[in-house]
């Protein structure tokens, strides 16, 4: 089923989706906002700050009370602000790093702790920490329902980037392993469709991220050192040109935690296996 901006499709009970128009080569169809409750009072991942988008949330939840993030990257956060602005919505999400890609207009009434526990009408909402694709990621669990809001953190169909400084490879694997241990039964993530089979899809992505990590390790091991440049196109061959910069990221991500781990030493620009 193909999804269309603007419009407010139902997902599951108390669970309302609206699209973004903001697809790209980054969001894929767009910023998935999601509407909360029965009738909805709180929105989760409200996205940029497009007067469309923003008219589509308020028509179809007018009485907001809540403004939920998963993170501040610019395509998911920033319409809290004129959201906050209209209806007085109290604003929960943790505040934006300073690494030049957050939304640093994003102001948080409420830093959700670790499994902090959110009431939404007659639903509830936990707050997961997810640290990795950005140092500051939460995923909401609906509880009842099991369904997990996921962000960035596990996307449909593509593998989320790992953006050093502020995203880390290490802490991104341990808090998908920690994920399956709330036992969600499906995944609303930031872009793409809800997917269902959770252990599956993490599993999956884990293997995915070991067997980058496996080819990062070989390139290095097959030197005697090299530059990200250098291992950028043997590693990343899979991947189009036009994705390079954020995959060289997520390479340099790949090769701090091969040194944490010691299996590489890095030495100026360059690296070596260890
Ligand atoms: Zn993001």
């Amino acid at each position: 089923m193909s999804i269309v901006p603007g419009r407010a499709e139902s997902i599951a009970p108390g669970v309302h989706r609206v699209l973004a128009p903001n697809a790209s080569m980054m969001t894929g169809p767009g910023t998935n906002t999601w509407l909360l409750g029965d009738p909805p009072v709180a929105v989760l991942d409200p996205g940029p700050a497009v007067p469309a988008h923003i008219e589509a949330i308020l028509t179809a939840a007018p009485h907001l009370e809540a403004i939920f993030v998963t993170h501040t990257h610019r395509d998911h956060s920033p319409a809290a602000q004129a959201l906050k602005a209209i209806t007085g919505a109290r604003v929960i999400g943790r505040a934006p790093p300073r690494d030049g890609l957050q939304d640093q207009t994003f102001v948080a009434d409420v830093e959700p702790v670790r499994d902090e526990l959110f009431a939404v009408g007659a639903l509830q909402l936990r707050a997961i920490e997810t640290p990795g694709h950005a140092s500051n990621h939460v995923c909401w669990l609906l509880e009842g329902e099991r369904l997990l809001f996921s962000g960035d953190h596990i996307l449909e169909g593509v593998t989320p980037v790992i953006l050093v400084p502020d995203g880390d490879m290490s802490a991104y694997l341990a808090a998908l392993a920690r994920l399956k241990d709330y036992a969600p039964r499906a995944i609303a993530p930031g872009h793409g469709r809800v997917m269902g089979e959770p252990p599956k899809v993490i599993d999956a992505l884990i293997a995915h991220r070991l067997a980058r990590e496996h080819k990062v390790h070989a390139a290095l091991a097959a030197r005697e050192r090299a530059t990200l440049d250098e291992l950028l196109v043997p590693v990343y061959a899979d991947v189009p040109a036009d994705r390079h910069r954020f995959a060289r990221m997520t390479l340099e991500a790949h090769l701090i935690k091969l040194a944490r781990d010691g299996r590489a030493a890095r030495e100026g620009e360059h690296w070596r296996a260890a």
